[in-house]
């Protein structure tokens, strides 16, 4: 067990305190220890000026990663709708009635041929989402040829597929599965309120199983679900708790679908989910934090300024499960006005 490094918590003001925190956290995970993120630090960042927190942000991303460059990931939805959880944003939930139809697990064929597409266009990750509660054992032969498939076109593979036990993580594993997607969603003591079907201990035993199994996390949540800051705070602690953080993170802005409980729910200030993406890139400096859900209905500056707080991965192409996304080639568009290139793309 790695030791565990404190960060100054209880005397944390805004300003120059949560600078402290971040720098603190961040030399503790070089020396090979475990920063833990106290949510009164995290708050502190949330409360900085905004320029500084972009400005800190921005620090902490060009240390890791080339700041002009983003990734694309495709996300389909391998089997869709009828699902038995009832998370209240969902409109795949059998428990709302959404006007999403219940369909089969896509056949093989289909889920190559979309593979194909995205990779023609630039993502070089394919990002497979079932809505199941949990994989069957038939579904996880079906959902291995799938992985195996797509891993032969040369591109990364990430599956989100609902609870898993140990040996489902295995066998995922063993079929070359890269990344497994599994969001906690909010902070839990927020949790109840969205979900009632599943605990927020679920969770993170399926996030301990695939971590065992050797396969990298993605993991992240949503905003705009009615939660407080401090509960946003929450959030970011407990995925910049996990040892190790996930490898992805996806920061969603809550989708209001008619028919889902929080369809009404007043919407996040757009500033205050540019304040998550940031937060998120302080406290966990090396992953890929992903602007996911909500996209769509985002202006293209405040993409950019998404980008600039840290943000180096989208979700990309027409469809988000079952929701839409911003079409490709606005996207390019975007990308070539910021001077920004796509990761696997020759400079
Ligand atoms: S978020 Fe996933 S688990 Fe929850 S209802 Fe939708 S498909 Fe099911």
């Amino acid at each position: 067990m790695k030791p565990i490094a404190i960060v100054s918590l209880a005397s944390l003001r805004a300003g120059a305190a949560a600078v402290t925190a971040a720098t603190a956290a961040a030399q503790a995970r070089e020396s090979g220890t475990v920063a833990r993120w106290s949510v009164e630090a995290i708050l502190a960042l949330y409360g900085l000026p905004f320029m500084d927190l972009m400005f800190r942000a921005q620090e902490v991303h060009r240390q890791h990663f080339n700041s002009n460059e983003v990734q694309l990931s495709t996300l389909l939805s391998i089997k869709t709708g009828g699902c038995a959880e009832d998370c209240g944003y969902c409109p795949q939930s059998a428990h709302f009635e959404t006007g999403v139809e219940a369909s089969k697990l896509m056949p093989l064929e289909e889920v190559v041929a979309a593979a194909n597409a995205a990779k023609a266009q630039g993502a070089t990750r394919f990002c497979m989402g079932a809505a199941w509660r949990s994989p069957k054992e038939r579904d996880m032969e079906r959902v291995s040829a799938m992985i195996r498939e797509v891993k032969a076109l040369g591109m990364e593979t990430c599956v989100t597929l609902g609870m898993l036990n140990a040996d489902q993580a295995n066998g995922l594993k063993e079929a070359g599965l890269d990344y497994y997607n599994h969001n906690l969603d909010t902070a839990p003591e927020f949790y109840e309120r969205i979900i009632s079907t599943r605990t927020y201990q679920d969770r993170l035993d399926t996030l301990t199983h695939v971590r065992d199994a050797g396969i990298h996390v993605c993991c992240g949540g949503i905003v705009g679900l009615g939660e407080s800051r401090e509960q946003r705070a929450g959030l970011i602690a407990q995925l910049a708790n996990l040892d190790p953080y996930p490898e992805s993170v996806p920061i969603n802005n809550l989708v209001q679908v008619d028919g889902t409980p929080l369809a009404g729910t007043a919407p996040i200030d757009p500033f205050e989910f540019v304040r998550t993406i940031a937060v998120a890139r302080i406290t966990m400096p090396q992953t890929m934090v992903r602007l996911s859900a909500g996209r769509e209905a985002m202006h293209e500056s405040m993409q950019a300024l998404c980008f600039l707080a840290g943000a180096n991965s989208v979700f990309y192409g027409d469809k988000l499960l079952t929701t839409a996304n911003p079409q490709s080639q606005r996207d390019q568009a975007l990308f070539a006005r910021l001077g920004m290139r796509t990761s696997g793309q020759a400079a």
